[in-house]
């Protein structure tokens, strides 16, 4: 079994327009991937399709994680099939406290009749929460309500570590971050860095990837990759834009 994310020919649409236009891209185990791109090419409609957002309409295509098709499972069936996104906008859920939602997700995650060690989860969040350096009055908040913008990425760095996802994909965590946040919440990443896991960090900006450090970087571009190359397209694309890479591909 092929132990690997991979996207061949994705097409997906929004309401009728066609956003995701035959993307292709594979993410093996133990990489760190980044896809950079402008505004609107679709970064934040990938992490939506592959997580299984239900207006996301997928027309052709396929998307295996470690061999399994990821598009005929649900979406709570992705989550435990170890599928885990960090959301570009993370969604608040008032009445829900931080400590249950992720006891409920823990607890999703094992054998009926098995019940999660509490004692266990309120250690293991509460180390994870002093590594990104998030007060502990948070466990008793409601999720993401009334958050800052930057409280609310860390929160979803936090609900990463705790899931131990197999593959987790990062939509715009840099954006809402001051640069302390930024350091914090990279090393967390780098953290988990392990060949039983791989990345997908997606970023408008470069400042990210000078703290999480990829494998490899593509540049999405109107529904498709256009571009892939090292570490280094990331730092030619802060100097010199999209612009370049979009005209290398107009015909002469
Ligand atoms: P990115 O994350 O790269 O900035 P998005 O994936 O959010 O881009 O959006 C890609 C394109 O899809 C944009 O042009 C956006 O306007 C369009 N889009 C997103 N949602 C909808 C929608 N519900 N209806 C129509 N177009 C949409
Ligand atoms: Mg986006």
């Amino acid at each position: 079994m092929s132990q690997t994310l991979n996207i061949q020919n994705l097409h997906a649409s929004v309401d009728g327009n066609e956003i995701l236009k035959g993307l292709t891209l594979e993410v093996p185990k133990g990489e760190v991937h980044a896809i950079m791109g402008p505004n609107g090419s679709g970064k934040s409609t990938l992490s939506k399709v592959l997580a299984g957002h239900e207006d996301y309409e997928v027309s052709e295509g396929t998307v295996t994680m470690d061999g399994v098709d990821l598009l005929e499972l649900e979406i709570d069936e992705r989550s435990r099939a170890g599928l885990f996104l960090a959301f570009q906008y993370p969604h608040e859920i008032p009445g829900v406290t931080n400590a249950n939602f992720l006891r409920a997700a823990l607890q999703a995650r094992l054998p009926k009749g098995e019940e999660i060690d509490a004692v266990a989860f309120y250690k293991d969040m509460y180390a994870q929460m002093d590594s990104l350096s998030m007060d502990r009055k948070f466990t008793g908040r409601a999720v993401n309500d009334g958050f800052s913008g930057g409280e609310k990425k860390r929160n979803e760095i936090l609900q990463m570590m705790m899931l131990d996802p197999s593959y987790a994909i990062l939509d715009e965590t840099d954006s809402g971050l001051d640069i302390d946040a930024l350091k914090i919440v990279a090393e967390g990443v780098n953290r988990m860095r392990s060949p039983e896991r791989g990345f997908l960090v997606i970023t408008h900006y470069q400042r990210l990837l000078d703290y999480i450090v990829p494998d490899v970087v593509h540049v999405l571009f109107d529904g498709q990759i256009i571009k892939t190359g090292g570490k280094e397209l990331a730092l030619e694309l802060e100097e010199k834009g999209y612009d370049w890479v979009t005209q290398e591909l107009a015909p002469a």
